[in-house]
């Protein structure tokens, strides 16, 4: 393929890229087919379920049944990385723990949760369980969880997706089936059994679980089948995120405007997560908000995907890349075609890193912040790090009039998964070093 960044990803080469299909949101909003109509309809699903979430999850009391994280400055991270890789990050650096998100410990709980949710109140409508109407803390009455028995639902995973599906799902009283691809962490396995959860264990990689998962669900008139691959219903649960970041970033003082850029780094696996984010997040801030993806070298699936066009009809293994990383969040081959094709007009650009940094900004964050995340979270470093290292990401800045703007922009770094990882792990995590 003759396009140089995939030449570049081919050789599994650290790159920064720039979207060359990236419109200005007015020209860019009415082609995507999905509005803040769709976020908005979320978020009010989500309030509804706010008392049943309360119920089955105590935790989730102080934030009055919403699953939501904290938006932390890490200012002495910043000094730290700094001062070490003698890149200026300017502006402010600042963290998005959805690492710490109830439930599930990972963004996963935001749109695999919302799936679920979603799921159940289509059924629950439908048997006159309740009307929109209802305190929905009723669905954890037995009765409740007597009908939701009858029903299964599958999903395949490379762990944390799981994980999310698997505890909610279990919560409201299905029968679960989580389909792991050999990347998945047996303390994830060993965690979803422990709820009851059925874990079916592939030797091969992300895509043939979800495959699989798909085939066996699809086969099963009562089961309900979460497909990673394409869901709407996953992005919008994602997409809420931005919103309620609004007051977050109000409440630190921050501005977003045009003299006030906001600069966000989401890692990337299938894409769900990262663009249903993305999508919220140009929503609200428009031209005013740039989102760059960050993926590992040996899986670089969405800039591959979008840098040829061919999004889900192309795979990392075409190229010559074996997908396989220490990022197991991010261990996915094949990009969602679906997210692919609506990024094409919003995402600024993206960032790979070898695995290594992974860990390096792991440990750095832990002694410089005291704050834990897992490897895959950490990928998202390397974009303020990088952002005016590539002549790609400096054009950017360049073009879009952002030179003398650095000063007074605002970096968030999306952390996206850790606070599940027991301690014996993170101990493990914290002594890896890769050359
Ligand atoms: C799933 C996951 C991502 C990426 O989400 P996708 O929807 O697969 O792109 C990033 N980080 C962590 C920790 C994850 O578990």
């Amino acid at each position: 393929m003759d396009i140089p960044v995939v030449k570049q990803i081919a050789k599994a080469e650290e790159v920064g890229w720039v979207n060359p299909k990236w419109m200005p949101w007015n020209e860019a909003k009415d082609s995507l087919g999905i509005s803040m109509e769709d976020i908005d309809d979320a978020e009010a699903r989500l309030l509804r379920f706010a008392p049943f979430i309360m119920k089955c999850f105590p935790e989730t009391k102080e934030r009055n049944g919403l699953i939501e994280s904290a938006l932390t400055p890490i200012p002495k991270m910043q000094e730290f990385l700094n001062q070490t890789y003698g890149d200026t990050i300017q502006g402010r650096l600042l963290l998005k723990q959805d690492s710490h998100l109830a439930v599930a410990g990972s963004v996963k709980a935001r749109g695999g949760i919302y799936e679920v949710l979603k799921h159940t109140e289509d059924l629950a409508l439908e048997a006159g369980l309740i009307t929109l109407e209802d305190n929905y803390s009723k669905l954890a009455a037995d009765e409740s969880r007597e009908f939701f028995s009858q029903y299964t639902i599958q999903v395949g995973s490379t762990g944390n997706l799981g994980l999310s599906i698997g505890i909610a799902s279990a919560a409201v009283g299905y029968e679960v089936i989580v389909h792991m691809s050999a990347d998945a962490k047996q303390w994830k396995k060993d965690m979803l059994r422990s709820h009851g959860v059925k874990v079916v264990e592939y030797e091969s990689d992300y895509s043939e679980a979800v495959k699989n998962g798909r085939k066996e669900s699809d086969a099963n008139p009562n089961s309900y089948f979460v497909d990673d691959e394409n869901s709407k219903n996953l992005f919008m649960g994602y997409a809420v995120a931005a919103k309620r970041l609004i007051g977050q970033i109000e409440e630190l003082g921050i501005q977003v405007d045009e003299e006030h850029p906001l600069f966000v780094y989401i890692p990337c696996g299938v894409g769900g997560a990262p663009g249903g984010v993305t999508f919220g997040l140009k929503e609200i801030w428009g031209d005013h908000v740039h989102v760059f993806f960050v993926e590992p070298t040996q899986a670089p699936c969405m800039i591959l995907g979008m840098a040829t066009g061919l999004h889900n009809q192309v795979c990392v293994q075409d190229i010559g890349l074996t997908g396989l990383t220490h990022a197991d969040g991010l261990a996915v081959g094949r990009p969602s075609g679906f997210v692919g094709k609506v990024m094409e007009p919003l995402l600024s650009g993206e960032f790979t890193l070898k695995d290594q940094w992974l860990y390096e900004y792991m440990r750095a964050l832990w002694d410089t912040e005291n704050i834990f995340i897992e490897p895959s979270s950490c990928a998202a470093f390397e974009g303020p790090l990088k952002l005016t290292r590539y002549a790609e990401t400096r054009k950017y800045i360049k073009e879009h009039g952002l030179e003398d703007k650095m000063e007074q922009s605002a970096h968030i770094v999306w952390a996206t998964g850790g606070k599940l990882v027991p301690e014996n792990i993170r101990e493990e995590y914290k002594n890896t070093y890769l050359d």
